[in-house]
């Protein structure tokens, strides 16, 4: 028994994470739980998903992490069920009890019911997915110089990004780079004339949060990508062969990437509490959940509203939400009253390969190689670890001047 009271936190992503290491001197012992080992810095999945970097420089064992933390302990288990009433979790090693708890479970891909998709489309959530995605996308090479007929060629080599926001700007912008700088050196038989990518989006915009001038240059960047961009185009349907738009358009391809959404954590769905959009939960603007003052919600898996408009679902949401959740825990165990979050939007980056970015930033607006450095230094700053900063930029610098790929390695389960 412990005498000082345990606040349990699910996930140990950007909130998560944040929120137990504010929480390093409370009068509270800290108890983080997560159904995988590590914290995943999600923003660059996509280089692993691209041949771009390994798993192991984007993600770190969260032990290692809060290694110096003396109030802390992390339990690797799935939670299943939360007992409001008991204050207990349901999970794959038993329960767990608590006298706080943070539930910041993220979210997951979005589907929005489409069953065909979910079967063959490829998400971008964790690192199975990216390397799911890594696996396919070679493989789709490899049989191409198998196949004999140029149908069928032509499909294996036309990949389809859905979704332009910043996921699937990445991802287009980033697999154009892999295939035109990279793999046409190792299928010098290829015909570049073959492969064909193209970025299907169901609005009439790309990267809707930006101002237009931004996301003008940004169409432009991935038009110079060779990147076709078709904009109103809703899927309806994919067997895995071609995809079928609404407009009745089939394309023929064995790779569709789905970035067009994201929802709430399933978790989420067990907890008995009235869920807004995305499957996402209302909290009070102390991020507690009505009639639990003792439970918090935050990140993804929070729904809160500010000047009309849904906080999006990004890291600095939840690493804000985080902090704000460890000092109002702190505050309660004091007996002071709890404050209102209040989310400072720091702007938007995005990359759309070398020398490329858009960026609205700190107040400034910028595009092309600028913005890259900015987002460059971004996300090094922001990666968790020395070791992984250091891989991560000796790896782009490797890209950079030797148009290399370390990680083209197809690996089977
Ligand atoms: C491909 C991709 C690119 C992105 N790019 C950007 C970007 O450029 N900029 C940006 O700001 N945001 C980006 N995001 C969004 C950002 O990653 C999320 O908003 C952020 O991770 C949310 O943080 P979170 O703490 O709420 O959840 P997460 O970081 O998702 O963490 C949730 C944690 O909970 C764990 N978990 C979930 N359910 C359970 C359970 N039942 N039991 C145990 N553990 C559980 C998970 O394993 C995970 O570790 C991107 C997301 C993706 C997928």
């Amino acid at each position: 028994m412990t005498s000082v009271p345990t606040v349990v936190i699910v996930g140990a992503g950007f909130g998560g994470l944040n929120a137990a290491r504010a929480l390093s001197r409370a009068p509270a012992q800290v108890v983080l739980v997560d159904r995988n080992n590590y914290h995943l810095f999600q923003p660059l999945l996509y280089q692993v998903a691209t041949a771009g970097l390994e798993p192991e420089e984007i993600a770190k064992p969260v032990r290692a992490v809060l290694r110096g933390q003396k109030n802390f302990d992390f339990r690797m288990v799935d939670v299943t069920r939360v007992d409001f009433a008991a204050r207990r979790l349901e999970t794959s090693a038993g329960p767990i009890a608590y006298d706080f708890l943070v539930l910041a479970p993220g979210g997951e891909t979005n589907f929005f019911g489409l069953a065909s998709m979910q079967r063959h489309g490829l998400g971008l959530k964790d690192i199975p997915d990216a390397i799911a995605i890594r696996n396919h996308v070679l493989t789709c090479f490899e049989q191409a110089m198998l196949e004999p007929d140029a149908e069928r060629r032509r499909a294996l080599l036309t990949f389809i990004v859905v979704g332009g926001g910043p996921t699937g700007v990445e991802m287009a912008g980033a697999l154009s780079e892999l295939i035109r700088l990279v793999l046409v050196k190792d299928y010098p038989r290829l015909n570049i004339k073959d492969v064909r990518i193209l970025l299907l989006e169901a609005t009439d915009t790309l990267l809707a949060a930006l101002p237009e001038r931004l996301r003008e240059a940004a169409g432009k960047t991935l038009w110079r990508k060779y990147i076709e961009v078709r904009f109103g185009a809703s899927v309806a349907d994919y067997d895995g062969k071609r995809i079928q738009l609404k407009s009745g358009e089939a394309i023929p391809s064995g790779t569709v990437i789905w970035a067009a959404g994201v929802r709430a954590s399933p978790l989420n769905a067990t907890l008995g509490l009235a869920a807004a959009r995305q499957g996402r939960i209302a909290v009070e603007p102390t991020l507690q959940v009505q009639g639990h003052p003792e439970v918090f919600i935050i990140g993804d898996a929070a729904y809160r509203e500010e000047n009309g408009e849904p906080l999006p679902m990004v890291a600095p949401v939840a690493i804000q939400m985080g902090r704000a959740v460890a000092r109002n825990i702190i505050r309660q165990l004091r007996g002071q009253p709890l404050q209102p979050f209040r989310y400072r939007d720091q702007g938007t980056l995005a990359t759309i390969g070398r020398n490329a970015a858009v960026a609205n930033v700190f107040g400034v607006q910028a595009s092309g190689f600028i913005a890259w450095v900015m987002w460059l230094g971004i996300h090094i700053i922001q990666l968790i670890g020395f070791r992984n900063k250091l891989f991560v930029l000796i790896n782009w610098a490797w890209d950079y001047f030797f148009y290399e790929r370390a990680a083209r390695l197809i690996t089977r389960d």
